[in-house]
C-alpha cells in the first residue's frame, strides 16, 4: 500500500498554474501584447500522470506556416492511450502564434524562430517567446519531440533528423521508427540545439509541407511520438504499434539544382531511388521548344522536393538522402507506407 503512494506524482507546478496527479489542464504563459492589446500567450496542454515517469514536450508550428504538428498533436492528445500515463506530458501545438495567424514562417519582427534560441527575457519577441519556451517548458523536461514540415513550397518524406553522437536522441530516433533516420548537425540557434545543450534529448520530426495537412507524415508522427513514450514507460508498450522495419539510416542528403530557368515538371516521387544518370525530370520553357533533363548527380532517395513548376537556374528541386543501397532503401519505405495506412482507418475524421 505503501509502496502505491509513494509512486504517486508531486502536483506539477508551471507559471501560476498546479496540475495535480491524474488531470489536465490548459495552461497560458504570457509572452507579450498584440497591437490589438490581446495579449500573445504561450499556450499548452499538460497531462500530468498520476505515476511518476519522464516528462516530455511535444512541440509544433515554431514554424508559423507548419501545421502539420498541430493535426498531430491533436490526435496523441484525444487518443486513450495517455489515458493511464506515466509521468507528464506537455503539449504546445501552436508555439509561434502570430506565425501562424499570418501564415507565415516568421515572427513580426522577421525572425526565425528556430535560429533564435535560447533567447533573452529583453530581446526581439521571438528572443522572449525562445527564451520563455526554454526556461518555463524545456527546462522542466527530460526529453523532447518537435515538429516541422518542408518550408518553402518544399515537401518533406517523414523523417527524424538527429545528430549521432547523443546516444540517448539516437535511441529514440530509432525508438520512433519513421521511414528514414537522416544525420543533421545541429543548427545554431535551434530549439533542438538549445535544449541538447542543457542536457535535454530532442529530436525534430520532418514530413509533409507548409499549410497542408500531410495523412501519411501525421500519421508517423503520431505513430512514431507514441513509440517513444512506450520506450520511455510513459505508455504501456502495448499501447504503441510497434515499427516492423528499421527505419533507413542516411549519414547525408543534398539537394539537386535546376540545371536552367523555366517549368519544372517532376518524374520522381518521394521516397524514390535515383542513381547517377536517371532523368528524374524535364525543365521546359512555356512555349515546349526547349526542354532540359534534369539528370541525377547523385545517388540515393528522394526525401525532399520542390513543389513549385515555375524554378530559377540553380533553386533546389530534390533533396536526396545518400543511402548506400538506394534499391532496398526504397522498397523499406514503400513498407512503411502500407503500414502506416493499415495502421488507422481514414474516412472518418472523428475516428482518428
Ligand atoms: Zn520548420
Amino acid at each position: 500500500m505503501k509502496k502505491k503512494s509513494e509512486n504517486i506524482q508531486e502536483p506539477f507546478k508551471i507559471g501560476e498554474e498546479t496540475i495535480e496527479p491524474g488531470t489536465r489542464k490548459t495552461v497560458h504563459i504570457p509572452i507579450s501584447m498584440l497591437p490589438n492589446h490581446a495579449t500573445f500567450n504561450l499556450n499548452l496542454r499538460i497531462i500530468h500522470g498520476r505515476r511518476h515517469g519522464k516528462r516530455l514536450f511535444l512541440s509544433s508550428t515554431i514554424h508559423g506556416d507548419e501545421l502539420n504538428g498541430i493535426e498531430t498533436i491533436r490526435r496523441v492528445l484525444a487518443s486513450p492511450q495517455i489515458k493511464h500515463l506515466r509521468g507528464t506530458l506537455i503539449a504546445l501545438p501552436v508555439v509561434n502564434l502570430i506565425g501562424m495567424l499570418n501564415q507565415s514562417r516568421y515572427l513580426p519582427d522577421r525572425r526565425d524562430l528556430n535560429r533564435s534560441f535560447p533567447g533573452s527575457e529583453t530581446g526581439s519577441a521571438a528572443a522572449q517567446l525562445a527564451n520563455t519556451f526554454l526556461t518555463e517548458i524545456a527546462q522542466h523536461c527530460t526529453h523532447g519531440i518537435d515538429l516541422h514540415t518542408g518550408s518553402d513550397n518544399r515537401i518533406n518524406l517523414p523523417q527524424i533528423r538527429c545528430d549521432f553522437q547523443s546516444e540517448e536522441t539516437l535511441k529514440m530516433a530509432l525508438a520512433f521508427g519513421p521511414p528514414v533516420i537522416l544525420k543533421s548537425k545541429i543548427r545554431d540557434g535551434s530549439l533542438r540545439g538549445a535544449a541538447e545543450k542543457i542536457g535535454i534529448p530532442t529530436l525534430l520530426f520532418e514530413g509533409g509541407e507548409a499549410l497542408r495537412f500531410d495523412e501519411f507524415a501525421i500519421r508517423a508522427a503520431v505513430q512514431g511520438i507514441f513509440r517513444v513514450m512506450a520506450s520511455l514507460g510513459m505508455i504501456s508498450s502495448e499501447k504503441s504499434t510497434s515499427a516492423k522495419k528499421s527505419p533507413v539510416i542516411a549519414p547525408a542528403s543534398r539537394w539537386l539544382r535546376a540545371p536552367t530557368t523555366g517549368i519544372f515538371r517532376s518524374a520522381c516521387n518521394l521516397g524514390k531511388k535515383v542513381l547517377k544518370g536517371d532523368v528524374i525530370g524535364m525543365i521546359s520553357d512555356p512555349l515546349g521548344t526547349n526542354n532540359v533533363e534534369v539528370v541525377a548527380t547523385l545517388e540515393g532517395i528522394v526525401i525532399g522536393h520542390t513543389q513549385l513548376p515555375v524554378v530559377y537556374q540553380g533553386d533546389a528541386l530534390f533533396n536526396i538522402a545518400w543511402v548506400p543501397d538506394p534499391a532496398r532503401a526504397e522498397a523499406t519505405i514503400e513498407e512503411f507506407e502500407e503500414e502506416t495506412e493499415l495502421d488507422m482507418g481514414l474516412g472518418d475524421p472523428t475516428t482518428y
